[in-house]
């Protein structure tokens, strides 16, 4: 009972830190999705510009259903874009779109972290899996049994969340490098652009804390029980 107790008390802040990075986000985007941006181009437009600049003319940008479900895929070596930011002619839109085009070009560029963190996918799928167990045992078991194995399985998350940072912010440096170089949008407009992907940024160090706190406590637990 106590270490469920003290459990609530590791995964609030990563809980509390996530909602308000929520919060943000949801703020950020939907003031910035009614600013239009000076040069009229919509975000599948700037994306495709982003990649035809570095030669990537046979990637496709394709649109994608539900809301900021953007994404590249590493794999299909293609964007998605969900649809507001597809058709959008915002700061969000063209901001969000941009970035997507940011992780191309690390992916091209042979970015170190992108491929560490494209490396750690399988394992972190399979980890991810295993919290299920970790918590479905643990309450028949005890989960101080499991502790050993919550640590492993835990560390992965956290590390692949940890690389995962790097990879974020830089494909927000290159989008905005290349809106500005490009001239889709200009100067006075990157602050807005600047806002939307910060906030999207702060979910993902979020989740990066709310792991470490849950690395942590399992870590306490195992040294625990390696006392008794
Ligand atoms: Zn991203």
């Amino acid at each position: 009972m106590l270490i469920m107790d003290s459990y609530w008390w590791f995964i609030l802040p990563g809980i509390l830190l996530g909602l308000y990075a929520q919060i943000k986000l949801k703020s950020a985007y939907s003031r910035y999705s009614r600013v239009p941006t000076n040069s009229g181009i919509t975000g599948a437009a700037a994306a495709r510009e982003i990649l035809d600049s570095v030669g990537l003319h046979a990637m496709p940008v394709n649109e994608v259903g539900g809301h900021l479900t953007d994404h590249y895929d590493p794999m299909k070596k293609a964007l998605f874009l969900s649809s507001e930011n597809y058709h959008g002619r915002s700061l969000a839109a063209v901001g969000v779109a941009a970035h997507e085009a940011g992780h191309a070009l690390q992916h091209k560029a042979a970015y170190a972290p992108l491929n560490i963190r494209m490396a750690l996918v399988p394992v972190t799928q399979i980890a991810s899996t295993a919290v299920t167990w970790i918590f479905v045992l643990g309450m028949v078991m005890g989960i101080a049994k499991l502790a050993t194995v919550a640590v492993v399985v835990f560390g992965i998350i956290a590390l692949f969340q940890m690389i995962t940072l790097p990879v974020e912010f830089d494909a927000s440096r290159r989008a905005k490098q290349q809106l500005v170089n490009l001239g889709l949008v200009d100067g006075q407009e990157i602050p807005g652009v600047s806002k939307v992907l910060s906030a999207a940024a702060m979910t993902y160090v979020a989740a990066m804390v709310a792991s470490l706190f849950t690395l942590l406590h399992f870590i306490m637990i195992a040294r625990g029980s390696d006392r008794d």
